[in-house]
């Protein structure tokens, strides 16, 4: 939340193909897990925006990104090796580092906008002593965008409060108006860093529960030369994608016009459909996390009618495209499931091949008879409640082989008595 200055007019400068680069390091002191939390927080902007930030090389001036002493940054580019304090764990959400780095690339909070008394009142009164220069407003322009209570960089109604339960914020006219998100970077936020910045990008963040879109001038034909990105963050759970409508010029190993679903915030996630076109039927994708990032690029000549597609959030399960892969139940890695679970995990081959699972459980799911209790449904059809079906609780091996080229899993389970669950490979074959 926190800034060392106030100065918007320090931009990073821009590489000669549009681009902004902004070189970073991170501090050794991250886990892992903290570590991949801050590189995909740094890629939605990527993804969105003309801005990247870049593992630093030799660059003089990057950010020096580490953990200690809260959550602070200076406004935009100061010159040299620029700290921003990221303390694990206090500061390690999404939404307060996008926030953080925000103030990096010359963003002040939403709250000190120049036209902000029309949107909230300060309530000085409840505010700190000595913190009311918190409250100032400080940003002389808007961008000509609008006002946004969904910005990351907004302050909560109770920042720098003398009680928690007197707010120092009221908006206005409507005080039940929420402020002060961290989850992530608003759609406003995303337009407002490409208007800053210049970029010459097409993106679209969605960042509800669901949602539906569909390509330019759909279903009329959509234009020629465009490298469109979806990004889709849902406040939690997984993104499950299903297209209602798809025709998009064919090509031989679709390279002319074509969708590409990633497995995350990036073009550098894993992909979880390759390149796609034609008139298709695409089955409901549905990725590991909250989020997913889609490719839409079309050439020079011939487009077609283009897709609808539309998207939800799913506690659990997954799509697989690819040839091999390790399929966990949820909470595998810290050692059991969760109650009340039902979960769909789907495995496509490419037409012609089969899939073969294997599945050897020695850490159980929890064993009743008829597995009445918790269960894993295997379906070689590819499709629910028919015959070649194996329904499998407590431990073993399952092995079974498709009937096409598509295979189903459905695992349930109940309120009471978790185990540590499966873990299942794959392969495919002619
Ligand atoms: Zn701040």
């Amino acid at each position: 939340m926190g800034r060392y200055a106030t100065n918007r007019n320090r931009l990073w400068p821009r590489s000669a193909d549009g681009t902004v680069q902004v070189p970073y390091t991170l501090s050794p002191g991250y886990s892992n897990e903290y570590q991949k939390l801050l590189i995909t927080a740094m890629q939605e902007f990527e993804s969105l925006t003309c801005v990247s930030f870049i593992k630093r090389t030799a660059e003089v001036n990057y950010l020096n990104i580490i953990s200690s002493d809260g959550c602070l940054s200076y406004v935009g580019q100061i010159g040299g090796a620029q700290p921003v304090r990221l303390l694990a764990p206090g500061c390690m959400a999404r939404g307060i580092i996008q926030h953080e780095l925000n103030h990096a690339l010359g963003f002040l909070h939403e709250n000190s906008r120049s036209d902000r008394d029309n949107y909230i009142t300060v309530n000085y009164r409840n505010v700190k002593p000595g913190m009311e220069n918190n409250f100032d407003i400080q940003d002389g322009t808007t961008l000509d965008l609008p006002y946004d209570y969904s910005s990351v960089m907004h302050y909560d109604k109770f920042a720098f409060t003398i009680n928690p339960n007197l707010p120092t914020i009221s908006t206005i006219p409507n005080p039940n108006v929420q402020v002060g998100q961290r989850d992530g970077l608003s759609v406003l936020d995303v337009e407002k860093i490409n208007k800053l910045y210049n970029c010459d990008v097409s993106s679209r963040l969605f960042n509800t529960p669901s949602g539906r879109f569909s390509s330019a001038n759909y279903p009329n034909s959509y234009p020629d030369n465009m490298n469109y990105v979806f990004l889709i963050r849902t406040p939690d759970g997984q993104v499950a994608l299903t297209f209602n409508d798809f025709d998009l010029q064919s090509s031989p190993e679709c390279t002319s016009d074509y969708i590409r679903i990633y497995d995350g915030p990036s073009r550098r996630a894993p992909i979880l459909l390759n390149n796609t076109c034609g008139p298709a039927q695409i089955p409901t994708v549905i990725g590991s996390t909250n989020q997913m990032l889609m490719e839409f690029v079309s050439d020079g000549a011939i487009s077609s009618k283009g897709f609808s597609a539309s998207y939800n959030t799913v506690p659990c399960g997954g799509t697989f495209f690819t040839a091999t892969y390790n399929i966990t139940s949820p909470g595998y890695i810290s050692g059991s499931y969760f109650p009340n679970l039902n979960c769909y995990f789907t495995i496509y081959a490419p037409t012609g091949y089969k899939v073969i699972n294997y599945h050897i459980s020695k850490e159980p799911i929890e064993s009743a008879l008829y597995c009445y209790a918790d269960s894993l449904f295997v379906y070689g059809g590819g499709e629910e409640y028919e015959s070649h079906t194996y329904t499998f609780c407590g431990t073993g091996l399952i092995s079974m082989t498709s009937s096409g080229n598509k295979m189903l899993l459905n695992f349930q389970t109940d309120g009471i008595n978790q185990r540590k669950g499966f873990r299942l490979t794959y392969t495919i074959c002619k």
